[in-house]
């Protein structure tokens, strides 16, 4: 059985062979990004919050780290305990009476809730029950996972305002009454309000004999204030790696449990180890177990107060933001009283007939200001999506406003014609070290350029290239490997 083929031949696994060289690697692959431990990074939906090293320090502990996913149950009775807890904490914020933690992601989650709701229809005898209404503002997970139980998605439009078509969701539940299986609805929607019509929603779900799927990845806007349960939902995933602090930048493993309220708990998905009567979605029956240590010392260091007192500061945060930048860019939408939920969507589309900006360009150019873009083209294309979280201060809460304001006097410089179409500091952005050394034929100083408002003097962040054409990249594959006529030599 000794191999004798070649292996890991790529550069890449043999250009650092002291561990001093490692470290220094690693480290320039750091100095490279834009993460968290440099700015926020207000990427709407996504909560971006902080991961504190004291919440994370336990999963390293050989307890939690070395313990089987399949370990027998009477050897990791402390995993029982924590997990027990945290499904009560859990149960108590979100207003379910059980939690399934198999789900890996919130994704994951919906398939495993919308499984759930498919097994409670068919267990009523009422099993032919496949039609999912979703709004039009819905993450794209949403008709994905209703597709993979072999639902049939029906959207249902947004009014005006950006909410729920009350008239056109009330007669697609009658007209598919009696194969509504339910429907899937976000709260605060990812437009970020929280629509005053969630109560009626779920109410003719439930009249037409549908479950409600509510989407918990907005649950930063919720804990300690409202509770999905109380709303209406039979089911809800959340997303630990969101809203309970699992760091997830970079697609780190994440954890999408499921809430449901008890008419759904005999459904939940089952697993050969642990018993009951659904197959299991997950290959361990407690998902990634290891990471639920993070979500579990965050509720107990927060405390209930705590937990409370983040989601105001959080909704706070993305009101003072939509304040701040009120005259020089549109909120899209907003509720009723003129507040947004934590996040707001910023309609950056009228620059591009104005001054021929785009999204693009106002993202790429907040690098330059030392910032990560927020959500860009998403939920609504060519806007903007902030969610600055409730880990930022008000200094950098300021930062980041100082600098969209800067860049809106940018726009208006070329709405103006005070600077030119094509040659100005967006259409450039984001500027290397590289620009600012090299000769510099540009109508603008090098100090506009590369220190706008935002950047730091000192620490500032330089992007190692210029802007890549992104789409133009999906499309023309380049392969970096090792050319082909070395895997034949290694084949030979
Ligand atoms: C993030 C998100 C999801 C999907 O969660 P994942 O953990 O990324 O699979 C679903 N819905 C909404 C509104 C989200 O923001």
């Amino acid at each position: 059985m000794h191999r004798r083929t070649e292996y890991l031949t790529h550069p890449i696994f043999h250009m650092n062979r002291a561990e001093t060289e490692m470290m220094r690697y690693m480290r320039r692959l750091a100095d490279r990004d834009l993460a968290l431990d440099r700015a926020m990074i207000p990427l709407g939906s996504c909560t971006m919050k902080l991961n504190a090293a004291a919440e994370m320090m336990p999963i390293s502990w050989p307890e939690f780290a070395h313990m089987h996913p399949f370990a027998p149950s009477e050897q990791a009775a402390g995993y029982t305990e924590m997990v027990d807890d945290l499904s009560d904490k859990l149960c108590v914020i979100t207003g379910y009476d059980a939690i399934s933690m198999q789900p890996n992601s919130g994704a994951q989650g919906e398939y495993a809730g919308l499984l759930t709701i498919a097994a409670y229809h068919r267990a009523n005898g009422e099993g032919h029950r496949n039609i999912c209404l979703i709004p039009m503002s819905a993450h794209g997970t949403n008709p994905a996972s209703a597709q993979m139980v072999g639902w049939k998605v029906v959207p249902v439009k947004s009014a005006e305002n950006g909410d729920i078509d009350l008239e056109d969701f009330r007669a697609k539940a009658e007209k598919h009454g009696e194969n509504l299986a339910g429907c899937m609805i976000t709260y605060p929607s990812t437009h970020g309000v929280f629509e005053e019509t969630v109560h009626e929603v779920c109410k003719i779900t439930h009249d037409f004999g549908g479950q409600v799927y509510i989407d918990g990845a907005n649950m930063n806007a919720m804990v300690g204030l409202s509770r999905p349960g109380d709303l209406g939902g039979d089911v809800s995933h959340l997303n630990l790696h969101k809203t309970f602090a699992i760091p997830h930048g970079g697609g780190g493993p994440g954890m999408g449990p499921i809430g449901v309220k008890a008419h759904l708990t005999p459904h939940l998905p089952g697993h050969p180890e642990t018993g009951g009567t659904q197959g299991p979605v997950s290959a361990a029956p407690l998902g990634s177990a290891s990471i639920l240590a993070i979500s579990w010392a965050y509720c107990l260091m927060m405390g209930g107060d705590g937990l409370t007192q983040a989601t105001r500061v959080a909704i706070l945060n993305g009101n003072y933001i939509a304040k701040r930048l009120e005259g020089a860019f549109d909120v899209l939408y907003k509720g009723p009283t003129g507040r947004v939920a934590h996040e707001c969507i910023i309609d950056t589309r009228p620059f591009a007939d104005r001054a021929g900006v785009t999204v693009e360009d106002i993202a790429k150019r907040l690098i330059d200001c030392g910032f990560h873009a927020p959500t860009m083209s998403w939920p609504v294309a060519g806007t903007l999506m902030i969610e600055p979280t409730e880990s930022e201060t008000k200094a950098e809460l300021d930062r980041f406003c100082d600098a969209m304001l800067a860049i809106r006097d940018e726009i208006a410089a070329i709405e103006k014609g005070d600077s030119d179409a094509e040659n100005n500091p967006l259409k450039n952005a984001p500027h290397t070290m590289e620009d600012l050394v090299k000769d510099w034929d540009r109508p603008y100083s090098r100090e506009q350029g590369c220190f706008p408002p935002g950047a730091f003097r000192v620490d500032k962040y330089w992007p190692p290239v210029n802007r890549v054409d992104n789409a133009f990249g999906d499309r023309h594959l380049v392969c970096t490997c090792p050319p082909m006529d070395e895997y034949a030599e290694a084949a030979e």
